[in-house]
């Protein structure tokens, strides 16, 4: 019998495919759930027009294992998912679409959680929450983290400590010199943490306006955008775009460290072993870049949303980068390696617990 999406589905074992459509309202949507072992699959919303079902297909299975891995690697109890909407966010979003979706999500009761991604925002959670308590990125007066841009920088943060740590055997920032690439929401809020710590920064960004208002509120210094990832320091943060760790860039890198937000950095795998053999230590963007969700998920806890303790939670990227940087050096891995088999040690152990424990109630009864 010929497959076209069971075989797709069994390539990476995902647990459910669901498609969303509303005729009237002309909504087509598509949630993912890989892996719920370590809990409900959590994931945000992309809205994006695809060209063709299977690109929609295709991005949400992606994205949903990526989050099975993200969550793993950073020790919370959930599994991973996603959900696409196919559309064009400027044309085609509508709160009846929003509303019919989030009916749709409330209908799995908890098995898949949800926030913001590229094409929607916190305006669009809001008109959702009518509908479910499955949305948790809210807006703070709705009792929920708001931007999550501000918690992301945190983790960053962390994640460059533990690797300044090892590199340098000491994880204070005081002095330590850094290249942010990327004065948006999350590269602003790095900068001020860092120049908060002491640290001494340089920004750049395309938009080279944006970068010299982030330095003068900073005192940092602004560079060129196609500069920034040349300069001697210690520390190279990309916190703009996927793919630029590649062939022409990583030969051209002179820091010790790279730790940024921005995702799919790796522009291939092989990109995380050429690092490696340059001797550049490498924070897996997955790992690093995740207090945001820390801080969505952290609004499931009864009473909603609590700053301080959501900090605590992104403190411990720390401790997760520390784990992937000790894998790394027993298997001899390369740091993107090692992070996946941090999070498929904590998925394996813990099915097995649950295994263990289902054949125990079975022998009781
Ligand atoms: P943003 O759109 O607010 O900022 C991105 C900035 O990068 C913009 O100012 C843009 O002009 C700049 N930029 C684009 N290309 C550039 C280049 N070649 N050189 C220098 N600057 C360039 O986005 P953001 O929310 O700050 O997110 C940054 C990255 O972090 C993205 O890859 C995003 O997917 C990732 N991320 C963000 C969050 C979050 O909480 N916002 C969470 C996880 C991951």
């Amino acid at each position: 019998m010929e497959s076209l999406i069971f075989d797709r589905m069994e390539s990476y074992d995902y647990e459910n495919l669901f498609f969303c459509q509303e005729k009237t309202l002309g909504l087509r949507a598509i949630i993912a759930i890989h892996n719920t072992t370590l809990g409900p699959a959590a994931g945000d919303i992309r809205m994006w027009p695809y060209e063709s079902e299977a690109d929609a297909i295709n991005d949400v299975l992606r994205l949903a294992r990526g989050m099975t891995y993200k969550c793993a690697a950073c020790g919370v109890s959930y599994g991973g998912g996603k959900c696409v909407i196919i559309g064009d966010p400027r044309r085609d979003k509508s709160e009846a679409r929003l509303r019919a979706l989030a009916r749709f999500i409330h209908r799995l009761n908890g098995l898949f959680i949800t926030g913001v991604d590229v094409g929607t925002n916190l305006d669009d959670m809001v008109v959702m929450r009518q509908e479910t308590p499955y949305v948790v990125t809210l807006p703070e007066s709705w009792g929920g983290p708001g931007d999550s841009s501000r918690e992301t920088a945190y983790g960053v943060v962390q994640g460059m400590r533990a690797c300044l740590k090892e590199i340098f055997g000491r994880s204070d920032l005081r002095d330590c010199t850094v290249a942010v690439q990327g004065a948006g929401a999350v590269g602003r809020h790095t900068v001020r943490y860092l120049t908060e710590a002491g640290a001494l920064v340089t920004i750049a960004d395309i938009d080279q306006e944006r970068a010299a208002l982030v330095a003068a509120e900073f005192n940092a210094r602004a560079a060129a955008p196609e500069e920034i990832h040349r300069l001697p320091v210690d520390i190279y943060s990309p916190c703009a775009l996927g793919g630029i760790l590649n062939d022409r860039s990583i030969p051209e890198l002179r820091c010790k460290i790279v730790c940024g937000s921005a995702n799919n950095q790796l522009a291939e795998a092989r990109h995380g072993e050429m690092l490696q053999q340059r001797g550049i230590l490498y924070a897996p963007d997955y790992i690093v870049s995740a207090g945001g969700l820390l801080a969505g998920l952290d609004s499931l806890n009864p009473g909603g949303f609590n700053l301080e303790r959501a900090r605590d939670k992104v403190a411990h990227l720390y401790e997760a980068m520390q784990n992937v940087i000790a894998i790394s050096k027993e298997q001899s891995l390369p740091t993107h390696r090692a992070a996946d088999v941090l999070a498929e040690q904590r998925i394996a152990s813990v099915g097995q617990a649950k295994r263990l424990a289902i054949a125990g109630q079975m022998r009781l009864s």
